[in-house]
């Protein structure tokens, strides 16, 4: 279940097994989130950084794929159950990924569009384009500031990539469209809780990539937690900023699926067995967000090696299972982190060597490149990449659907 990152390495794994796969995803695309502010942010298109499950598993003959969407389990009858149908197994792997958690302000989510599926990217892009437009047709100076006033909520990874390319935007790409407005002007908030950005990191990167982000012209604002968010702004406690764009790039909340299989943690992650098993279910693996693993005292990271490394983990567990050999436990490597945050700057982390600037955004090019689904995929996004980097442009600027910004 799942045809993200885990659920497709598990598939990929089986391959050579005597083994019948069905693959469930209720969308017909895998997409390469790590990506996704990219199109949020207009830089690519979203064909560029997904590609179709089916056509992913297309030659691997023991692979079926299902477009349909899972809604529950029975564990003792071994089935799935399905919007529009049930499914039998004897084996299972459940990698249903993440969503939003807006903490308990679900009317927040309105306002303030978060990022992790194709349609929310496609979303931000169009609020992001379209609160240029307004600004251009407004005749009142205050309203015209909301307009381009752009709030980022959340100082993590996507929060900080996200602050960094609409800054560019403002900056670079849209220099010279406008009659009325000076895109430039535009102020880009980031708002962070903890009293750092980029708290997973060593703090000697997190200053750096403040620093980093204060150059690019971003307003970074730690130590700060969001009370209110309305169609008109954010409030910080007693302090108010008038925005019209606001984006949520802080709270991830593990599946549904989780609480439907067991015990889970605060995020909704599965509590799974250290072998990925759902407890007192061998045949049932849980698989890369949805999956709360703890190693060393940590809890491993919801990034996509582990996602990939945990559904090869699950997939090699059914093989030797099918042996008659026990299974074995999962150990996470990890291979370090990079964040990027605009042009030539970006941070890396990898063991104990810290890299910031020039040579973490090079790394951080040449790794997502790598590991984007499909030649042209990799192909084209090494094209627009280049072009933007040598002319600013960013080529997905195409608005669809009505001008009216706040969802219904
Ligand atoms: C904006 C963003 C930026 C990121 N940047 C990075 C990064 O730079 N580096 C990094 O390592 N990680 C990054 N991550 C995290 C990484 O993408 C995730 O850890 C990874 O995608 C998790 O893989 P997964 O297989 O668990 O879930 P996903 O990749 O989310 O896949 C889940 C799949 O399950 C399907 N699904 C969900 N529910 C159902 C259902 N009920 N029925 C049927 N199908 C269902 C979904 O459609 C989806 O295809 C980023 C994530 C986001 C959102």
């Amino acid at each position: 279940m799942g045809g993200g990152f885990g659920g497709l390495a598990a598939a990929r794994a089986l391959a050579g097994a005597p083994v019948r796969i069905t693959l469930v995803d209720r969308r017909n695309h895998h997409v390469f989130q790590p990506l996704l502010y990219q199109v949020a942010t207009a830089g690519l298109a979203a064909p560029d950084i997904a590609a179709p499950i089916r056509h992913i598993l297309r030659s691997q003959r023991n692979a079926a794929v299902i477009l349909a969407e899972v809604t529950g389990f029975d564990l003792r009858r071994q089935k799935v159950t399905l919007a529009d149908g049930e499914l039998d197994y004897e084996f299972a792997v459940v990698a249903a990924g993440a969503g939003h958690s807006y903490f308990g302000h679900g009317d927040w989510a309105r306002h303030a569009p978060g990022l992790k599926t194709m349609e929310d990217a496609v979303e931000v892009r169009r609020r992001v384009l379209l609160a240029f437009e307004h600004a251009e047709r407004q005749e009142d100076e205050a309203i015209q500031r909301e307009w381009l006033t752009f709030v980022v909520i959340g100082g993590g990874p996507t929060g900080v990539e996200l602050a960094g390319a609409l800054t560019e935007i403002a900056r670079h790409t849209l220099r010279g469209e406008f009659r009325r407005i000076q895109p430039r002007s535009a102020r880009v908030i980031l708002v962070e809780g903890t009293d750092r950005v980029l708290p997973p990191y060593h703090p000697e990167l997190s200053d750096k990539a403040r620093r980093q982000l204060e150059r690019l012209g971003v307003e970074v604002r730690t130590g700060t937690l969001v009370t209110g968010v309305d169609g008109a702004g954010v409030q910080l406690g007693d302090e108010r900023i008038a925005a019209r764009t606001v984006l949520w790039a802080a709270g991830v909340a593990a599946s549904p699926l989780g609480r439907m299989l067991g015990a889970c943690d605060r995020a909704g992650r599965l509590q799974v067995e250290p072998d990925l098993t759902v407890p007192d279910h061998p045949e049932v693996f849980v698989a890369g967000d949805l999956a709360a693993v703890t190693q060393a005292g940590k809890p491993v990271p919801g990034v996509a090696p582990a996602a990939t490394q945990m559904g090869r983990h699950a997939a090699r567990n059914i093989i030797r299972m099918l042996e008659g050999q026990p299974r074995r436990r999962f150990i996470y490597k990890d291979k370090g982190s990079l964040a990027t945050i605009g042009r030539k700057a970006a941070v890396a982390e990898i063991g104990s060597l810290r890299m910031s600037g020039l040579l973490a955004w090079l790394a951080w090019l040449g790794i997502h490149i790598f590991f984007l689904i499909g030649f042209r995929n990799r192909a084209v996004v090494m094209f627009e990449w280049a072009l933007a980097y040598l002319t600013y442009a960013r080529s997905a600027r195409i608005v669809l659907g009505p001008p009216e910004v706040d969802a219904p």
